[in-house]
């Protein structure tokens, strides 16, 4: 009988490698793109730790070539679905009962083999899959993912051992129950990282999950449940469904087993299923737990006394890196009269220099965007700037789907601080620019408050201390990462703890203690050594 009070220690960072010329995981990467590019998968359900195939399939593609399919797919029916919730209620007794430090020790056991075994193997089908640059792949996945995986761990430890006070003559004590039911994970195609905690998160907390991943994530997505198993994840404890949302998402917010729902993806995706569980209320034996980030309509807001080539740098990196494709990707800016002219002409140098095409050349900094859908939609913002009167594609606009999915880094400029694409999310490489007067720093701020329902990212750029304070509380609801001199991308766990409010989510901060405190079901327990044994009170006798 282990009854060791084990704290894990705080674990650090997974280090980011560079894939710089000549170095051993440049030459390690190249292998594995090499072995994704000549294999074709073939991706079944995993429901009860078995395989199953629907025979109703559909093709994952390369986004930078997408005539170059990478595997065949199996899609769940309503059948499937109740088959995982099945799956999962009978997974549910035993994990939920078993040693919290087993299940850290299999998170952990993850963590290590994308560490080491298959570290180039997940970049090379991240990079592929969801056409990312060897550094968006490595920054994602595998360092986010293993972050997650050993966070979770060391902050479960602190949420457990967090119990009550215990006066003289009783004995409290707080039991972190797991939920009692399933919980219902829904990930987006651009984190894989994510995609493995919106499982890894609940089931570190004791609970059982049913995952349906996103249709363009299909492939490393799938490699990462094989490596759950390899790592000794029990049967049913995540049952993998891709499928088509609304066909599973029905069938799930349906069960009166449903006691959770972890989601990152678009709001409007997040205000349908919180609809149907709604809808859905009186069937449910628990209220279900809703945690969901969303989307965002990010900022940068420079003061005059800003330095300008940092903040054309911050624009750049913020708005172009994995083609805006972050749900922190600057999408607006306002910039001063005063600064703009040398800010123009710092992003237009940056921007001759950055080269797009398929990620297995290094030297491009720039990829395709994930599929038609979104291709088709960023295209249309960019030609209802192209006719518009009050704004004007000033970098790139140019769209190609002949071979890949490829949208230049575009710029637009805008005199209607109010126009479509400073106000709505666009999920591609287009940023818009509003020119303020240097005067109307005060009510540009407020403006940039009403201006859109998001509240996601936010940065501030200023040299002028009492500038940054007015602006820190002005975009005080803002933003639920906000910074100060700096992009507005690229939170790092443990570090910025990540999410928004506003339209953009529940702000439960992913990765950190504050979401895996909402996958507990805590019950408190009382015990008193010597009961009463009478009902009187002192008070009672009057005289
Ligand atoms: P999405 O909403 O289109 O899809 C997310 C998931 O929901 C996918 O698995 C999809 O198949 C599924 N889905 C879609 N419609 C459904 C329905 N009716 N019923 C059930 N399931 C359904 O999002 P996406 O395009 O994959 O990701 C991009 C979005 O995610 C952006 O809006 C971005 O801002 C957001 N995002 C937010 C964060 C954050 O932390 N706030 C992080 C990453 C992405």
């Amino acid at each position: 009988m282990n009854n060791a009070i084990f704290r894990f220690p705080n674990p650090g960072n997974e280090p980011v490698k560079s894939y710089a010329p000549g170095s051993d995981e440049k030459r390690e990467l190249k292998k594995a793109l090499t072995q994704i590019c000549t294999e074709e998968w073939d991706i079944p359900l995993l429901i009860g730790g078995k395989e199953v195939r629907t025979g109703n399939t559909g093709k994952v593609v390369m986004p930078h070539d997408h005539k170059h399919v990478l595997a065949t797919y199996h899609k769940a029916g309503e059948k499937e679905v109740q088959m995982a919730i099945d799956a999962a209620m009978k997974a549910h007794r035993e994990w939920s009962e078993l040693p919290w430090v087993e299940r850290a020790s299999i998170m952990l056991r993850i963590a290590e083999l994308f560490a080491t075994k298959y570290r180039y193997l997940l970049n090379a089908s991240v990079m592929m899959g969801q056409s990312k640059s060897p550094f968006q792949a490595e920054i994602d996945a595998p360092c986010e993912l293993i972050d997650f995986l050993r966070y979770s761990t060391f902050y479960a430890g602190q949420i457990y051992a967090d119990q009550p006070y215990s006066d003289k003559g009783i004995l409290n004590r707080m039991e972190y129950r797991a939920l009692e039911g399933f919980v219902f994970s829904l990930s987006p195609f651009n984190f894989t990282s994510i995609a493995s905690n919106l499982n890894m998160g609940p089931a570190m907390m004791g609970n059982v999950a049913v995952w349906k991943p996103s249709t363009t994530a299909i492939h490393s997505n799938y490699l990462l449940m094989k490596v759950f198993q390899e790592a000794g994840l029990p049967d049913g404890v995540v049952n993998f469904i891709p499928g088509q949302g609304s066909v599973i998402g029905k069938v799930i917010t349906a069960s009166p087993d449903l006691a959770g729902f972890h989601f990152t993806g678009s709001t409007a995706t997040f205000n349908t299923l919180w609809r149907q569980m709604g809808n859905n209320l009186e069937t449910y034996k628990s209220y279900p737990k809703i945690v969901g980030e969303t989307g965002g309509k990010n900022f940068i807001f420079v003061h005059p006394s800003s330095p300008t080539l940092e903040v054309a740098t911050a624009i750049v990196r913020g708005a172009f890196e994995y083609q805006g494709q972050k749900c922190s990707a600057t999408s607006r800016a306002y910039i001063p009269k005063s600064l703009w002219k040398e800010i123009k002409e710092q992003i237009a140098a940056q921007l001759s220099e950055i080269k797009m095409g398929d990620p297995q050349d290094f030297t491009h900094f720039f990829n395709a965007v994930i599929d038609e859908t979104s291709f088709d939609n960023i295209k249309s913002y960019i030609d209802h700037a192209g006719q518009a009167n009050d704004a004007e594609i000033i970098f790139g606009g140019k769209c190609d789907k002949s071979v890949g999915y490829f949208v230049e880094p575009t710029v637009i400029l805008t005199t209607n601080p109010q126009y479509k694409s400073m106000v709505e999310e666009i999920f591609g490489p287009v940023i818009t620019v509003y020119v303020y007067d240097d005067n109307k720093y005060e009510e540009t701020l407020e403006l940039c408050d009403r201006t859109s329902p998001y509240a996601l990212t936010g940065s501030i750029f200023a040299r002028d201390r009492y500038a940054l304070q007015m602006a820190f509380d002005k975009l005080r609801y803002s933003a639920g990462n906000f910074y100060i001199n700096d992009k507005s991308t690229g939170a790092v766990i443990a570090q910025q703890p990540f999410g928004g409010s506003r339209a953009s989510g529940t702000n439960d901060k992913a990765g950190g203690p504050l979401n895996l405190t909402r996958w507990t079901n805590a019950r408190c327990i009382k015990e008193a050594f010597v009961p009463p044994t009478h009902f009187s009170y002192p008070f009672l006798g009057e005289k």
